[in-house]
């Protein structure tokens, strides 16, 4: 045993290859710095179709404590993050971007912070400099929905910056579901976190994988990953309707014994059939969600798929692809 603690740091990394040598540049000059800690690099390489695998590997065989994992295809950052997870040994864990949207400058202060006894330090952007108008409205509406309906709760602007202690890393690895939704996972398990405020970061190097659709689609899967609420607002729409139906059919009938029958209003029946129809498409979308939901996670199927590493395998905790379901 060193007397050392072991720190690992984390980078999933999807078509990176202008900037992962500016990031470990940056990364390594602040932790040379850090005494008392030993560093390990797990670069995650998710399927990139640049150079990002060949920078890696030219970078695990420079130094001893550089490692990576590459997959066989793009299977997302969610896969990435566990799988750096799995792989990890360390008494702490790191995981940041390759981008350098996620100072390295605050990995002192993280750890520190859980030094101090925190279990886990997570960044917090306090700015969005460089986000749009639309995009900073959508995500203030998702926080404001999920932490609404939701039994996690999300903290609005965390990004996936984090340390973390062994503990909390084996209790996300828990957590094996397939279509993982990591900032509900990390408030999932509980534990005490110290958020840390740091102003926004642009991407100066390669660009953002994320789309307006796919950040929808993300909003999407988090909140149904965590919460059946939509699926309770399903039922309250439809007991709100019917009642409203019955009130409307008394009164109806009421008055057809007082005045006698009139010719109903076509607009009036029109308006009905598309309310309610849109009413009952949306129900089945939600519904659709969940069953989505429970389809893939009933395939079982493993989260990552693996192609080329330098970590002996046998040696890490986590067997390759194995799944821990009890
Ligand atoms: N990333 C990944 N797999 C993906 C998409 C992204 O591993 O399918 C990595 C990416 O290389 C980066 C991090 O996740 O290190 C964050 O991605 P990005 O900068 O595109 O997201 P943003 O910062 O815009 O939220
Ligand atoms: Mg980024």
């Amino acid at each position: 045993m060193s007397k050392f603690k072991s720190i690992d740091i984390i980078v999933p990394c999807f078509n990176e290859e202008a900037v992962i040598e500016t990031f470990h540049k940056e990364t390594q000059r602040v932790i040379k710095n850090i005494s008392d800690y030993t560093f390990q690099y797990i670069y995650v390489d998710d399927g990139s179709r640049d150079q990002t695998l060949e920078i890696m590997k030219q970078l695990g065989n420079s130094a001893e404590n550089i490692k990576y994992l590459s997959f066989s295809r793009n299977f997302g950052k969610e896969s990435a993050m566990y799988a750096g997870l799995k792989h990890s040994t360390a008494d702490y864990v790191i995981i940041m971007d390759a981008d350098l949207q996620h100072p390295p400058s605050m990995i002192p202060i993280m750890i520190q912070e859980i030094e101090n006894g925190y279990d886990c330090c997570a960044a917090r952007r306090s700015t969005r400099t460089g986000e749009s108008r639309l995009r900073s409205f959508f995500s203030d509406i998702f926080y404001k929905i999920n932490n609404h309906f939701s039994d996690v709760e999300l903290v609005n602007g965390a990004v996936d910056y984090r340390i973390m202690s062994r503990q909390v890393v084996n209790a996300v690895l828990e957590l094996c579901e397939v279509q993982r939704f990591s900032k509900g996972i990390f408030s999932w398990i509980g534990f005490e976190t110290k958020w840390i405020p740091y102003e926004n970061v642009e991407r100066k190097i390669g660009t953002t994988k994320w789309s307006f659709k796919s950040l929808l689609k993300y909003a999407i899967h988090g909140i149904s990953s965590f919460s059946t609420a939509p699926l309770r607002f399903v039922s309250g729409m439809g007991f709100l309707i019917s009642f409203f139906a019955f009130i409307y059919i008394i009164l109806t009938l009421i008055k057809t014994f007082i005045t006698g029958i009139d010719v109903p209003g076509y607009v009036t029946t029109l308006s009905a059939v598309l309310f309610l129809g849109g009413i009952i498409e949306i129900s089945i979308g939600i519904l659709g969600e969940y069953i989505g939901h429970i389809f893939m996670e009933s395939k079982n199927r493993p989260i990552y798929i693996l192609k080329h590493t330098n970590i002996q395998l046998d040696q890490t905790r986590g067997i390759q692809n194995e799944k821990n379901h009890h």
